[in-house]
């Protein structure tokens, strides 16, 4: 029997529903290298708006976003500080060195959680043979840390810190959807806090592709330029903007689904005799460690043969995460396979 493939690998394997695709399909477009595409203007002000900030830039990527972010903040010779799980540290190929030519100090924060004390304890004296310390990034939440998340005292605390201390404070906020509704938050509230935020529309929001950095309007026209020589300007990208607008309207609220499917599969691994550890599951990742005896590369390939796709994540990890297109027969199969899996 042909059973559908049922993909945790990650919340970007998504595919765009019928409703998202009549929007892009209906989107009004121009060249957007020349600002004359409505649609990813609409976007651009409506996210940013969301947020309290003053302009957004869409980007073709997350990754894009951040490293134009981190050249858009920092010179040459200065120095950032990140948790050492940081996406922006581990997964984006060092692009912090090769384009923005600065240091990074990456922190042990607490599961991928910064505090101002970490900073204060991190920040470097001005000699001249040291790097500027400049930037500071945070995420939220935390991909490698297995979904967790920030509280707004600890934002607070943070951005007083970066704002006393001249340090410039950048949000990787691929999943801050996730966040907020983890945390009972709105984007209003964190917005402000920050100099810069990128959000990606392509992972739980799920739309085909797109990221939006927003921040204030001189330094997002800063940031157009350094867009653009990435090769990022894109021409009637309205197509894809009209896809992340459809996201906003339609995508964000049900994001709780995915969280209260990732706790029902943490309430099972808790239980489980071949799982040595879990991060506690805020949002839709989960993150587990495998008793001894079990190979991360066993246990996903063991998956697989039951149609069930997951990465191994480190030596002892694996990963799941949860998103629109996992049906509730889907995570029967799912719930059933985890309970009789044996070692
Ligand atoms: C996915 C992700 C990004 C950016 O990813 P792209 O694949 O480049 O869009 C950035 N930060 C975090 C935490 C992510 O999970």
């Amino acid at each position: 029997m042909f059973k559908n493939k049922i993909n945790l690998i990650s919340d970007t394997v998504t595919l765009p529903s019928k409703g998202m695709l009549d929007a892009m399909i209906n989107a009004k477009l121009g060249d957007d290298v020349f600002r004359e595409d409505p649609t990813v203007i609409e976007l651009e002000e409506k996210l940013s708006g969301m947020f309290g900030m003053e302009a957004g830039l869409f980007c073709p990527s997350g990754t894009m976003c951040n490293q134009i972010a981190i050249k858009g903040h920092t010179q040459p010779l200065d120095e950032m500080l990140c948790d050492i799980n940081s996406h922006v540290y581990q997964f984006e190929v060092g692009g912090y060195a090769f384009l923005s030519q600065i240091a990074v100090n990456a922190i042990q924060g607490n599961q991928g959680i910064l505090t101002a004390q970490h900073l204060q304890d991190n920040i470097k004296a001005k000699q001249d043979w040291l790097p500027r310390t400049k930037l500071v990034v945070l995420e939220n939440s935390g991909n490698r840390s297995g979904g967790n998340c920030y509280n707004l005292d600890q934002l607070k605390e943070i951005s007083e810190f970066c704002r006393n201390n001249n340090l410039s404070l950048h949000l990787d906020g691929a999943r801050i959807f996730n966040a907020l509704i983890a945390k009972n938050l709105t984007p209003i509230e964190i917005g402000p806090l920050f100099d810069s935020i990128s959000i990606c529309l392509s992972k739980g929001l799920g739309t085909p592709a797109g990221s939006v950095l927003i921040g204030k309007k001189d330094w997002i026209n800063d940031c157009r330029r350094i867009r653009k020589v990435l090769g990022g300007g894109m021409r009637q990208a309205g197509i894809l903007a009209a896809a992340g607008l459809y996201a906003l309207d339609n995508n964000i609220d049900r994001l709780r689904e995915d969280h209260s499917k990732a706790q029902r599969i943490e309430g099972i691994l808790k239980n489980a005799e071949y799982v040595e550890s879990i991060f506690p599951v805020e949002t839709n990742i989960i993150i587990f460690q495998l008793k001894e005896n079990v190979s991360p590369q066993n246990f996903v390939d063991t998956l697989k043969t039951h149609g069930i796709n997951s990465s191994a994540f480190g030596k002892r990890s694996v990963r799941f995460v949860t998103h629109m297109d996992i049906t509730d027969e889907m995570m029967n199969e799912v719930e059933n396979t985890l309970s009789s899996f044996k070692m």
